[in-house]
């Protein structure tokens, strides 16, 4: 027997068991042809069939038809920072930015960088422990997009609800709760999301573009920048990151075996529901740092008070094989990360963990 330990890594992140069997079973003979899935030419038939019915089952998923594209790119989600505003923007359009936390910090730098972009909410002055109330956001109808971050991994808040732009593209770092829980997703003009924590590997970035979006990408952006020029080549315009969207594409068909998005969002909030009673009910030995209703179901931060307590809490969580949990060094404090692949029973233990290290150290 091989040993897991609770995983709580904020990404790249835990895996769903039963995507790493099928990795491993297929690894040096992928379907018969002798070799793996990281051997074989992109252009094969084989690999192909592969990227197309993961771009198919991620649609599945979605709900969403020929409307939209789905292209695979590298560079991570920072890349798109960049990437989104010169291929939407425009030359002189300006975008606007709702800034939740740290990812969302980073999107509105890279904006602001390549042209205008305008900061139109943040939540910095209360270190980023809310996001906005639904129909509190009021875009400019001229404005090219409005760019939110539907998860802010480093804080742990997350939007419950899609805001309303109008006719104003809605932009979405998803990176950390993409393919979490259902959500409209036809009411979003460009989806980003780093492919390492709810979805598979580092090395990928799935972004979905509705279609009417590719004509703002200018032919004078170089083609490995262009929205426009890799969705026309069905993301093989270079080579493309082949084993993490082999797969993205497991755990696409893992997820729609477990009754889609509706399925796994009950299982996200059964264990978010969990570790925020615990915390809720530890009589502030443990402090939250979300606010109630922006709290996310994927990354849940809190602090213990003092430094070193929260040092010696981290020590002792190694000792009961529980790892990831020591917050972004940006904030500090404690966070674990329960993305889907992370099960019930890590949670139960890290509970369990929690309540043991209150009685001793409380
Ligand atoms: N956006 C969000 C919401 C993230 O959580 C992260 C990574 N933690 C990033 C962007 C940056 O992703 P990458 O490392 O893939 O560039």
């Amino acid at each position: 027997m091989v040993k897991r330990i609770h995983n709580f890594n904020a990404g790249p992140a835990a895996l769903p068991l039963p995507v790493l069997e099928q990795v491993q079973k297929e690894l040096l003979d992928f379907q018969g042809s002798g070799m793996s899935i990281m051997e074989m030419s992109h252009r094969s038939k084989v690999y192909d069939a592969v990227h197309n019915e993961t771009i198919a089952n991620i649609k599945k998923l979605l709900g969403i038809g020929d409307e939209y594209s789905i292209i695979f790119m590298g560079g991570g989600a920072r890349s798109q920072f960049a990437l989104a505003p010169m291929n939407l923007r425009g030359k002189d359009g300006f975008a606007q930015y709702a800034i939740t936390g740290n990812w969302a910090e980073g999107a509105f730098k890279e904006g602001k960088k390549l042209g205008d972009a305008r900061e139109i909410f943040s939540s910095a002055a209360s270190k980023h422990d809310h996001v906005p109330e639904e129909g509190t956001i009021k875009v400019d109808p001229n404005a090219a997009f409005f760019h939110y971050t539907s998860n802010n991994t480093v804080e742990g808040t997350q939007w419950h609800y899609v805001p309303d732009t109008g006719s104003v593209p809605l932009v979405c770092d998803m990176s950390s709760d993409f393919l979490s829980r259902p959500f409209a997703a036809n009411r979003f003009g460009l989806i980003y999301a780093g492919a390492q924590k709810n979805i598979g590997p580092a090395g990928a970035v799935v972004v979905i573009i509705r279609k009417d979006l590719l004509a703002r990408s200018s032919d004078n952006l170089p083609d490995m920048f262009s929205y426009a020029k890799i969705e026309k080549q069905n993301s093989l315009l270079n080579t493309p990151p082949v084993f993490a969207i082999y797969i993205i594409g497991l755990v696409a068909k893992y997820l729609l075996g477990l009754g889609g998005l509706a399925g796994i969002e009950q299982r996200n909030k059964e264990k978010a529901n969990l570790l925020y009673n615990a915390i809720d009910e530890s009589g502030g030995f443990y402090k939250p740092h979300a606010q109630k209703n922006s709290r996310s179901l994927m990354n849940v931060t809190f602090r213990l008070g003092a430094t070193e307590l929260e040092e010696k809490f981290i020590a002792a969580s190694k000792q009961a094989d529980i790892e990831g949990i020591k917050g972004h060094r940006s904030v500090g404090g404690m966070r674990a990360s329960i993305y889907n692949a992370v099960s019930l029973d890590s949670v139960k233990a890290l509970v369990d963990f929690m309540s043991e290290f209150k009685k001793q150290n409380g």
